[in-house]
This record gives structure tokens, sequence and C-alpha cells, in this order.
């Protein structure tokens, strides 16, 4: 019996994708070994992992100006890879911040160096995308980096800007869940455990001309370049994530795409947040045009119900409905694996305790 899963990450998977890697775990391909156990540079691990891409690329039209690179290390080291990678000389990148992982991602680019705040919305509380006006961006930036979709505070862009530098956006919690024009980024990156698969696989997807930007004096298991040339394969890839994101990413085409995806989680987000705003007990306090369609908060018209909502709903198989440490109350992440069931099933949930203790 599967509970319902409103994990922020590492989040829920699909059923049928764990599924099929039970069903084969301890003899994949009917070679008597775990696809944990092959080399990575077998044959048969080599096509998994072309695969994956070749079904990543599908998914999100991805052309072939982009190279696609499995890495590890999550989106936070990122933070730091991308300053070793693309900052070149006296340039300075630049953020635009809307929650807790643009701030953060900010502050790794500072300890390497430089990092530029064009504009925060932390003043407000993180409620919204700040204004920018994309004409402020400096001549030395070296790229503007966003993150579309803030996972603690429930913050979406409405729109991507369009620049003359590159942009560069952390997607770790939106990648799949919405179609997007690639063309819009210079790169894109994401830790896997949202959208994706496991923790321990991350994801870049980068227009090869800034791969002429990678210095050589850096980890080589950082350099983007290197790693590219390497086709992923510099050191030993965390296999076994790299198989189930491809199972993910073969789920996805059947459910029809990212298309569907989007239509569907529209419906789910829909859905959450008319059952917040049809209610004097819960509250959303995102601005309503930047509201995250994956990670939505909520708090409790009393505080002090907060224990006693978490009890009752894990009671019911309503599981992780915990708000981040750091913004309390409550938090729904409802990725592409959650299904709509699940997000009926939180509503009546809460509308009965609503109707109990409200
Ligand atoms: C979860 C998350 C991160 C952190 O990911 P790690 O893989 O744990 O480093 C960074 N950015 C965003 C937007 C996230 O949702």
């Amino acid at each position: 019996m599967r509970n319902h899963n409103f994990s922020a990450g590492p989040a829920a998977l699909p059923t049928p994708v764990l599924e099929k890697a039970q069903a084969e775990l301890l003899d994949w391909q009917s070679r008597g070994v775990s696809v944990m156990e092959i080399s990575h540079r077998s044959q048969p691990f080599l096509d998994i992992i072309h695969k994956a891409e070749a079904d990543l690329r599908q998914l999100m039209s991805i052309p072939d100006k982009y190279a696609v690179i499995f890495t590890q290390g999550g989106a936070s080291l990122q933070f730091s890879t991308l300053y070793m990678n693309l900052v070149a000389g006296t340039q300075t990148p630049d953020y635009i911040v809307n929650g807790v992982w643009g701030k953060k991602a900010v502050q790794e680019a500072q300890l390497l160096g430089r990092g530029r705040v064009l504009a925060s919305s932390e003043q407000s509380g993180f409620h919204s995308v700040p204004d920018f006006n994309v004409a402020d961006i400096p001549d030395d930036s070296a790229y503007l980096h966003i993150t579309p979709n803030e996972t603690i505070n429930g913050v979406a862009f409405d729109h991507i800007p369009s620049l003359k530098v590159p942009l560069i956006a952390d997607v770790s919690s939106s990648i799949l869940s919405e179609v997007i024009d690639i063309n819009d980024y210079s790169m894109l990156y994401a830790g896997a455990q949202k959208n994706i698969g496991p923790a321990g696989l991350t994801l870049l997807i980068i227009r090869k001309d800034l791969l002429q930007r990678c210095p050589d004096n850096i980890p080589s298991t950082l350099n983007y370049l290197k790693l590219f040339q390497a086709e992923s394969l510099l050191n030993t890839p965390s296999s076994f994530a790299i198989y189930l994101a491809g199972l993910v990413f073969e789920w996805l085409i059947d459910q029809g795409g990212v298309q569907a995806m989007e239509e569907l989680n529209n419906k789910k987000a829909q859905l959450l947040y008319s059952a917040i705003d049809g209610s004097d007990f819960y509250h959303n306090p995102v601005e309503k045009r930047y509201r995250s369609k994956m990670n939505i908060p909520f708090t409790l018209a009393q505080a002090e119900l907060d224990p006693l909502f978490l009890e009752q709903a894990e009671k019911q198989g309503l599981l992780a409905l915990k708000g981040h440490r750091i913004s309390g109350g409550m938090r729904a992440s409802i990725y592409n694996a959650v299904p709509y069931a699940s997000v009926e099933a939180l509503v009546n949930f809460m509308q009965e305790f609503e109707q109990q203790y409200g």
C-alpha cells in the first residue's frame, strides 16, 4: 500500500517505475546481476545512459547545440561550479533572488569571488518574484542566475526574461513539470530528487558554445567541458540513479510527455489553491501571479493546531506536509509523480479538519 507522499525532496517516484526497478533488481536483463553491479563502461550501461539522454532530449525538445551532462554533488555544488566554469576574468555573475535557494546560490558565488544581487524579494518575505529590469544588467555580467521555482517559498517566475547575457536557471523543483523553451536559457541544472529520480544525480543542460569558457585549472570532475567530452563518464557516475531516471523518462513519455504533465499539474495546483483560497482557515502568502505549481506552502489560522494537523494527516496516509524549518506551517509538494487523487485526498482531509477545529 502506497501512501500519499507530499515530500519536498527526496520526493515521490512513480509507482510503476519503482515496481519495474523492483522486478528487475536481482536479475537485470536476464544477466543474473543487478544494474548496480555492472561496469559503467560496459555496453549495457552505455545503452542505459544513451537512452536516458535521448528520452530527455525528446521530452524537453533539447537541440543538439546543447550538451546534456549527468553528474553528482547536487544542485548546491552547482552554485559554486557555475562560478568556476563560467566566470572569466573580472566578470561578475548576477542573481535575481526570489527565495532561499537563490540566496544560497549567490552566497556560494561570493565565497569564490563575486556575486551581485540585481533584485531580491527577501525584504517582503519572499512572497513574489522581485521587479527587475533586464536593461539594468551591467556590462561586466558573466550571466544572470534565476530560480524559476523556489521550492521552500513556493514562488515561481511567471515569465522568463530575454537577455543579452547568458541566462542560467536552477530548475531542481520544476524541470519536466511544464513545457519550456530551452532556447530561452544558456544553461539549466537540477538535482534529481524532486522531478527526475533518486538523490545522487545532478543534471546539466548547457549550450555547447558556453563550454569554451571552462578553464583548465579547476578539478576535472567539476569541469563542464571535460565532463561533456567524457560523455558524463569521466569517473564512475551514479549509475543506479541514472538507470532510475531513465525509467522515469520512459514513464513520462508513456504519460503523454511534458505537455500532458503540465495540464495535470495545473489541475492539481488549482484544486489545492482553490481549497486554500476558499477557506478562512488556510492561507497561502504568495502573490497570486507568482504561485508555484509544484510546492504549495500554507498556514493554519491557529499555528497551535499544526502538530495535530500533521498527526491526523499522517494517520490518513498523507505524509510529509510539514513546512520547511525556515518557513514553518505546511507545505505540499505535488511533483509529477504525485497523482491527482493524492491532492483530492489532501483537500478532503483539509476540509474535514477545518470543520472539526476551525
Ligand atoms: C532542493 C533544491 C536545491 C538543493 O538541492 P541539493 O541537490 O540538495 O543540493 C537547490 N535548488 C532548488 C531550487 C531546490 O529545490
